[in-house]
């Protein structure tokens, strides 16, 4: 039966392994790369080594980084105030950009699911502690998710915080902006009235 040429089938496949491409956008992106002026393929291949190269995780909060600490823990500024503690390097641009925070940030690598096999082990809850005790934060902000597994995990991290005797906070949670009552879920509306605020 004809098909492609073996090096190209073999692209095809590579891109197949991509989240979210199937064998129809996977032929379509290979065929796009090899015959459209605009595609530089040589380009992808060169950035796609060099990130593979260059990227690290920050050795202190986890965020991504080509050097060992990010610019984030380089910035003097940044010492000695907040730290907030979040599930994933990825929850840190969007809280950062959010432009709300001036301190530090650490990722923990997940959230605690022992049906998952993962334990306080398997996240970087050590290197937290650590941390808190190195750099003496003003406050720990729990900004982790709302679900049952965040839970877990907040819980069992102010039981190792408590006994240091820093102010701890968690994020609080409430209606979406632009969301309106009807449309809330009972938890969502539950926990918008117990953290509700003197209106100002
Ligand atoms: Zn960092």
């Amino acid at each position: 039966m004809l098909d492609y040429p073996e090096s190209f089938r073999e692209l095809i496949k590579q891109l197949r392994r991509l989240p979210g491409i199937g064998p129809r956008s996977a032929e379509r992106i290979a065929l796009w790369m090899l015959q459209s002026p605009r595609a530089r393929p040589e380009e992808f291949a060169t950035t796609i080594t060099r990130a593979v190269q260059h990227l690290k995780n920050c050795r202190l909060c986890g965020f991504f980084s080509e050097q060992e600490i990010c610019l984030l823990c380089s910035d003097p500024e940044r010492l000695g105030k907040e730290l907030c503690v979040v599930e994933m390097a990825t929850d840190i641009l969007p809280l950062e950009r959010a432009g709300a925070f001036q301190g530090r940030y650490h990722a923990l690598g997940g959230k605690l699911s022992p049906l998952d096999g993962i334990g306080p082990e398997q996240l970087r809850i050590g290197e937290l502690l650590q941390r808190i005790d190195a750099e003496q934060p003003s406050e720990i902000i729990l900004a982790l998710g709302a679900d049952v597994e965040g839970e877990a995990t907040a819980h069992y991290l102010a039981e190792m915080i408590a006994p240091k005797g820093i102010k701890l906070t968690r994020l609080a949670q409430g209606l979406p902006a632009g969301g309106g009552i009807e449309h809330a879920d009972p938890i969502t509306l539950q926990r918008a009235l117990l953290n509700r605020r003197t209106y100002s």
